[in-house]
């Protein structure tokens, strides 16, 4: 049984991490820390991971589910405790922090788990099967979401470091970097910020691959009816379409049976798999991506964002 402790607990620590280590028989859920300090229902909740590892229970690992800004001291007060560290997306705030905790990590001989969940939606590994023996010519993105209904009053989205647009875009981006077969690198790239705050809220990125492939991905935070998370392929031997953030999958506008989408399950069952062969999984791709995304990208100062 792996002691669990979770930390930040916000929208998806409720929606998705209690119910998937609820679900998970290898896991049980024995502390949290939030400053807000919610009932767990019997499950004590300290005010911060700091307090949590000295007066709680003992624990085997910790879940970080707090915004990218503060997830480096946690990470590294969960890692110094030689806790194993299951890190939402994004992994970090920087690229380079997240090289650190894999350091810290490997000193204290405990397991580090960058997670993606869009990776574990239930068409993409089908989709990289598929995508694996083809050649693709063309890739578009298109993910556009309304801010206001599902990131209600989560200012850190525009903070510094809070990614914008690019906090679900890095969904597809992780999509991206597990489904192509060969190593994706952005070109160029345009970014709308707006004029009172600090991160996009709508964007375009263009990148390749070695043999030229023309990726391109479409970005909008504030499309509000129906909700694109689409990625759609051409190879030289079909088009595939994964939709609803890779739940549905089409070839050549046939639908394929995927399954059931079970990305957090999925996701806790690699963690249990990770902590048995004490291995850790760090993949920053999608961070790298969004990171050199703002470095390149040509900046317009758009109207206020008023939620
Ligand atoms: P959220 O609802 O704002 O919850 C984050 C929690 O972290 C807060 O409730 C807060 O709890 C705690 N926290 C600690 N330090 C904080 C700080 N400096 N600023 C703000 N909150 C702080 O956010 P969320 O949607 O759960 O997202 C958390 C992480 O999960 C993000 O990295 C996000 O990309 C990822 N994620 C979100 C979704 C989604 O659908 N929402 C899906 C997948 C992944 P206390 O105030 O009680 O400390």
């Amino acid at each position: 049984m792996i002691r669990i402790g979770l930390v930040g607990v916000g929208k998806i620590a409720h929606d998705q991490h209690i119910p998937a280590i609820a679900g998970d028989p290898r896991f049980d859920l024995v502390a949290a820390a939030s400053r807000s300090k919610p009932d767990l229902g019997g499950i004590p909740v300290f005010h911060d991971i700091e307090t949590m590892l000295k007066d709680g229970p003992d624990l085997d690992a910790i879940a970080l589910c707090t915004p990218p800004q503060a997830r480096r001291e946690t990470a590294l007060a969960a890692l110094r405790a030689s806790k194993h560290v299951f890190l939402e997306k994004p992994p970090g705030a920087t690229v380079s922090e997240v090289a650190e905790l894999a350091t810290v990590a490997r000193e204290h001989g405990v397991v580090l788990f960058t997670s993606w969940h869009s990776r574990f939606a239930a068409g993409v590994s089908r989709a990289k099967a598929w995508l694996g023996s083809r050649k693709v010519r063309k890739l578009s993105i298109e993910w556009r979401e309304d801010v206001r209904r599902w990131h209600p009053g989560q200012t850190w989205i525009w903070q510094a470091g809070g990614m914008g647009v690019f906090d679900p875009a890095i969904n597809a981006l992780s999509i991206l970097t597990e489904i192509m077969p060969a190593e994706v690198f952005v070109t160029d790239a345009w970014l709308q910020v707006p004029e009172n705050v600090q991160s996009p809220i709508a964007g375009r990125v263009e990148m390749t691959t070695v043999a030229g492939a023309e990726i391109t991905a479409d970005l909008d935070f504030l499309q509000t009816g129906p909700q694109t998370w689409d990625i759609t392929a051409w190879t030289d031997d079909g088009v595939l379409k994964l939709s609803l953030g890779g739940a549905g999958l089409e070839i050549d506008g046939v639908a394929v049976e995927v399954g059931e989408n079970r990305e957090y399950l999925g996701l806790y069952d690699r963690f249990a798999g990770l902590i048995e062969r004490s291995e850790s999984e760090v993949d920053v791709r999608p961070l790298a991506l969004v990171a050199d995304t703002f470095l390149v990208g040509t900046r317009e100062s758009v109207e206020p964002f008023i939620e």
